[in-house]
């Protein structure tokens, strides 16, 4: 990776978090964003509100999780990002926020179920949650590359969600996409609860998201 590509990484991961300030994802210095480097990785640094971010804030850890010299302190969530890069080579980018209706049924301990077809953005047939584990923890990290098992977001119980992807940009699209079906999910619980969508329809739903090349 060059510096010009870094350099952009940095300025990515600055959009992305005002844009989940923007969008309502996040409230505070709650969220973070992070990127995948070759030897390492750019994370949001702990304390920072989206509005005041700069590109040089965002900090540079690596493979062991060292921060660069003279670097601000990381997110203290940066490993649940490293252990979603160790074991997801398929992921570059990963957005966690506290999103409010994620939160809520996360707090409720439920997971998102094929309730509407948009849940398949998650890459599976639910949004799964990950067990409560405290924050910032090893235990937080592997409990969720667990839960994703395969999928691209889950609900993290008792906290809030967490999204990964190939980019930045779909990463912080099924991020909004997780809140939305949270939202309508939510909703739909207060009259009664949903229709679930069968095995077979969820099925077609992802042959669709293929061949119109959607799928997050
Ligand atoms: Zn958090």
């Amino acid at each position: 990776m060059t510096d010009v590509d870094e350099r952009r990484l940095r300025e990515e991961i600055v959009e992305v978090s005002q844009a989940m300030a923007a969008r309502g994802l996040n409230r505070g210095t709650s969220g973070n964003v992070s990127a995948r480097l070759a030897d390492g990785l750019l994370v949001t640094p702990s304390g920072v509100v989206p509005d005041r971010l700069t590109p040089e804030a965002i900090v540079r850890l690596d493979a062991q999780g060292r921060a660069s010299a003279g670097a601000l302190k990381p997110s203290s969530e940066w490993r649940m990002h490293a252990g979603l890069y160790a074991r997801r080579p398929d992921m570059n980018a990963v957005v966690h926020c506290h999103s409010r209706h994620a939160t809520i049924l996360a707090c409720a301990r439920r997971a998102i179920p094929a309730f509407h077809y948009m849940v398949a953005v998650g890459g599976r047939t639910l949004i799964p949650l990950a067990p409560y584990r405290t924050f910032g923890t090893v235990d937080l990290a592997e409990a969720v590359a667990d839960a994703l098992d395969g999928g691209f977001a889950c609900l993290m119980a008792n906290h809030g969600q967490i999204a990964g992807a190939a980019t930045l940009a779909k990463a912080l699209a099924i991020a909004e996409e997780v809140e939305e079906q949270a939202a309508v999910y939510w909703g739909a619980l207060a009259i009664g609860g949903p229709n679930v969508l069968d095995e077979a329809q969820m099925a077609e739903v992802f042959a669709q998201f293929k061949s119109y090349g959607q799928r997050a």
